[in-house]
């Protein structure tokens, strides 16, 4: 059983809770974010706790939740979760489309994408400025510098900008620079990145784990709201199979699957999912369609002359190209764009 305390409840109602929870034989996992207070009742449950429980009035809510994974679940929240990201939100009817280069690599490109993503009506700027590159010998980004680029970039031409953050220490500085923070394949099982992230207010996209199954991907997910950051924004970018024609395997049934096991808005990253920018608007078709709320997509004014991940990166004439096929599909799916 989950308790929620409503926002602005004092140290002290916290301890009477956790105390009244301990009197009647539970034990206790509390998470006192910024956001908000969780307490997790640990324990065999009777309908009886639950209801003394929420006749505090500082409590917000108490659930019951048979998943392993309980803020995450839709038996927590049955309404979609709306994520408020800058200049839009993230979860509701309109489509987001979060666009840029896979490495920030100098202003010129970011200007020039942003204009392409104005014109678009892309709605957010993609770059990362530190990169978890398979190779150390590989460009790994340009640190802070590239964050300041983008948040140059996302002044000038008001758009919300998301990067990628790869280590706890790099939460504050990189948090004070986007308006979403990415957390890599790599790192979706990194506990101590997510507790990071978690106990901080800034929205998160937590990427899908290479090898990771659905319910562990909704665990990490759990990691980051039990530390109070309910801001969680789920990313499908393809997991490892047998299969080598594309990078990845982009499972798109992971999409409506999620959808029924959580709250939390979906985004597909079409780019790893396939590396090859030719499948990229197919599958970034197909995603609109199995119910994403948005996509994630690399694109680059010259992809031959990337410095990463260029062999999937969609050039602007094939981003205009994608962004107005989009637009015919999106009602038909219910959504805005
Ligand atoms: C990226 O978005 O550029 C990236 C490194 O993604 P992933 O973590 O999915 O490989
Ligand atoms: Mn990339």
């Amino acid at each position: 059983m989950i308790v929620v305390m409503g926002r602005d409840c004092s140290d002290e109602q916290i301890d009477e809770i956790t105390k009244r929870i301990k009197e009647w034989g539970f034990d206790v996992n509390l998470s006192k974010g910024e956001r908000k207070t969780v307490i997790g009742v640990i324990g065999q449950q009777k309908e009886e706790v639950k209801s003394s429980l929420e006749a505090f009035p500082y409590v917000e809510k108490v659930v019951s939740v048979s998943q392993p994974f309980k803020l995450v679940s839709r038996d927590f929240q049955q309404e979609d979760s709306i994520i408020d990201i800058g200049h839009t939100q993230i979860g509701g009817e309109e489509l987001i489309l979060m666009v840029g280069p896979c490495a920030v690599e100098n202003e010129q490109i970011l200007i020039d994408t942003a204009k392409v993503a104005r014109e678009t009506g892309c709605q957010l700027l993609r770059g990362g400025a530190y990169k978890p590159r398979s190779s150390p010998y590989s460009f790994q980004g340009l640190g802070e510098e590239g964050l300041k680029l983008l948040k140059n970039v996302k002044d000038k031409k008001g758009l919300s900008v998301i990067s990628e953050v790869m280590d706890k220490e790099q939460v504050n500085l990189v948090k004070d620079y986007v308006d979403i923070l990415q957390i890599g394949t790599r790192n979706m099982q990194n506990f101590n990145l997510l507790k990071a992230v978690g106990k901080q207010e800034k929205p998160v996209l937590l990427k899908r784990g290479m090898s990771s199954t659905i319910e562990e991907w909704l665990m990490a997910a759990e990691y980051i709201m039990a530390e109070g950051n309910f801001n969680v924004i789920l990313c499908e970018r393809g997991i490892r199979t047998f299969e080598t024609a594309t990078r990845n395997t982009l499972d798109l049934s992971a999409v409506p699957v999620v959808k029924s096991k959580s709250h939390l808005p979906v985004v597909v990253d079409p780019s790893h999912g396939v590396g090859k920018s030719e499948f990229v608007s197919s599958m970034s078709k197909a995603a609109v369609a199995a119910g994403a709320d948005g996509l994630l997509i690399e694109v680059h004014p010259s992809p031959e002359n990337a410095i990463s991940d260029g062999p999937q990166s969609l050039t602007f004439d094939g981003l205009r190209k994608l962004v107005n096929e989009l637009r015919e599909l999106a009602p038909v799916v219910g959504k805005k764009f």
